[in-house]
């Protein structure tokens, strides 16, 4: 008996998970794992942050069932800051709706769209939610190949006009996961204007919006021409705040699509707790000077691994944005080749290419969670180590 649809039977092992596995394995034989494999922001949420949560904990009616739609005073926080960063107006009660984390959002969102057999156009590599997703509501996936010659932008003239007449839904996401790749306002009005063509609703990932640098500021997609019509955004405290535990997120924009997801996520879920919705508010609210603090940190990190991957013969241009370096694989090895044999030799977790999509291969991941000096740390052992010469 196997207590599992054919659907979750399908999906494949998880590469992180096998990662995971010999982490803890050399772990327990007393080994210091730099692991640089977790998107997952190790500074702090900023103080304000989190006295605004204690101080909506004294309230017992924050403790009652929250608004299937987010708080009011959370959809109004979204909106304001849409309006200040990006010069685009949103409706707070139809245009703006809260999510438990904007994956939530992203997985739910498909089964709100799509009927089984329908296709999904999916970058690739991307976040593997967009394609488990599908799968699950089985839809199908279309690889939107991303190349580093196309800065890593999908082709869209280059989808077979049968696919396309199937296609439901496109994500896009810049800055990009895992590619660090950024685009201007151009690129989001070309997708807009293939869109609206073809009638296939736009997703975009803003998860890393706020984690930019060098002056370069990531556009909203909503900002591109008639892109209310045919698009909505998904966007995130956790990356720009550090947030990542809290579970919230908000996805902005076509009204329909909005209420198509406010309806599927009434009857599974109903919504995230009041007082981190209140925080939440509360941190879009505030002075963002801890926004271009965290940024500054990160790009010191970013500017310390590039000079060290250069140092071991691999080159990257340095990222605008996100917190990731997606790196070429040194000659003669596959990505999973080359990561295995850095965890092994080194005690460095990097994620191979591929966990993102075919379309990763011949790459690697370096996520910048820990402070420099471990970053140093990892270099060196990489330098002195590693056994396969990178030339
Ligand atoms: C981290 C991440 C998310 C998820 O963010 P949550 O709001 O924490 O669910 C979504 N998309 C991408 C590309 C991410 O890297």
């Amino acid at each position: 008996m196997v207590f599992q649809s054919d659907r979750v039977g399908q999906i494949p092992p998880y590469l992180f998970a096998e990662i995971n596995k010999k982490k803890e394995a050399m772990i327990q034989t007393g080994i210091d794992v730099i692991d640089l494999g977790i998107g997952d922001p190790d500074l702090p949420t900023p103080n304000h942050i989190v006295e605004k949560l204690i101080a909506e904990m004294q309230h017992p009616l924050n403790f009652k069932y929250p608004s299937f739609i987010g708080h009011e005073e959370f959809r109004k926080s979204v909106a304001d800051y849409y309006e200040r960063e990006y010069k685009v107006k949103l409706d707070p009660k139809t245009e703006v709706l809260a999510l438990i984390g904007s994956k939530e959002g992203i997985g739910h969102l498909i089964p709100a769209l799509i009927d089984p057999g329908d296709v999904v156009l999916i970058p690739d590599p991307s976040y593997p939610v967009y394609r488990m997703a599908t799968h699950l509501a089985s839809g199908e996936s279309y690889s939107m190949l991303l190349k580093e010659e196309n800065n890593f932008e999908p082709e869209f003239d280059s989808i077979p006009k049968d696919i396309l007449t199937r296609s439901k839904l496109m994500f896009l996401n810049y800055p990009g996961n895992p590619t660090a790749a950024t685009v201007d306002l151009k690129h989001f009005e070309r997708a807009v204007s293939f869109a609206k063509e073809n009638q296939i609703p736009i997703a975009h990932d803003s998860a890393y919006n706020m984690v930019t640098f060098d002056g370069y500021k990531a556009p909203s997609i909503l900002q591109a021409e008639g892109a209310k019509e045919i698009a909505v955004e998904f966007g995130s405290l956790s990356k720009t705040y550090n947030m990542t535990g809290w579970r919230i997120g908000y996805v902005v924009g076509n009204k329909d699509i909005i209420k198509s997801l406010a309806v599927l996520k009434s009857n599974m879920d109903t919504g995230q707790f009041t007082p981190i919705q209140l925080a939440a508010a509360h941190a879009l609210n505030s002075d963002q000077s801890c926004v271009s603090k965290h940024n500054q940190i990160y790009k010191e990190r970013m500017e310390a691994m590039i000079a060290g991957l250069a140092s071991i013969g691999i080159k990257v241009d340095p990222p605008k944005g996100s917190f990731f370096i997606w790196a070429p694989v040194p000659e003669g090895f596959t990505s999973t080749e080359f990561a295995t044999s850095v965890l092994e030799q080194t005690g460095v977790i990097i994620t191979p290419g591929n966990a993102f999509g075919s379309g990763g291969e011949g790459y690697f991941r370096v996520s910048l969670s820990v402070p420099t000096e471990r970053l140093y740390e990892a270099i060196d052992r990489i330098k002195q180590k590693l056994k396969i010469k990178i030339s």
